[in-house]
């Protein structure tokens, strides 16, 4: 539930969106997309399927980490992981309970769980999320598989990761980040 004025949600989330705005415009990672408008055409696409707030809110968050981890952009290019998911999921814990942040602490374990369970899946992986798949420990064991879909938020996580590997058009037309303003507000918990 929302327990803070709204005004200091107003201030968490121009916080974030300054982020975006500051730091967003740098390439995803290989991608044809900035990584503000990857993860606003993810989001998008979590919108349009009918996802729960908390599911559209961790996929336009869910790259944050990138933003915030001071790394350069192909970092996976010179073989390092810069675990972005936990970045993210630090930073965003004081302002987003647990139905946001863990999706996004576990979305790169749904890669590697998708991979390991979901034929094809690996095959339409784009080539940088190839790349950075082996830099995160390439598909799950069948026990870590097993464990991964045991968890609370595993299947939001899946869902996210879903949105994640669509976003990446560079020919669809993004929303704005203030689209999302009033469903980040509603849902920012402290
Ligand atoms: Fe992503």
């Amino acid at each position: 539930m929302n327990s803070i004025e709204p005004r200091k949600a107003d201030e968490v989330i121009d916080g974030i969106f300054h982020l975006y705005r500051a730091r967003g415009d740098q390439a995803y990672l290989g991608e044809p997309v900035s990584m503000t408008d990857h993860m606003l055409q993810s989001a998008a696409l979590a919108e349009a399927a009918g996802a729960a707030p908390a599911v559209v809110a961790a996929t336009l968050l869910h790259d944050l980490g990138h933003l915030v981890h001071g790394l350069a952009d192909d970092a996976a290019d010179h073989g390092i992981d810069t675990a972005h998911e936990e970045v993210a999921a630090r930073w965003l814990a004081p302002w987003f309970g647990p139905e946001v942040v863990e999706p996004i602490r576990l979305h790169v374990a749904a890669k590697r769980y998708l991979c390991a369970t979901e034929p094809g899946y690996l095959a339409r992986l784009s080539p940088a999320s190839v790349l950075s798949l082996s830099l995160q420990g390439g598909p799950l064991t069948d026990a870590d598989s097993a464990a991964f879909a045991a968890l609370p938020h595993a299947a939001a996580a899946v869902e996210l990761r879903r949105y994640d590997d669509e976003g990446k058009s560079a020919a669809a037309v993004t929303p704005t980040l203030e689209h999302f303003r009033a469903g980040l507000v509603a849902i920012v918990t402290s």
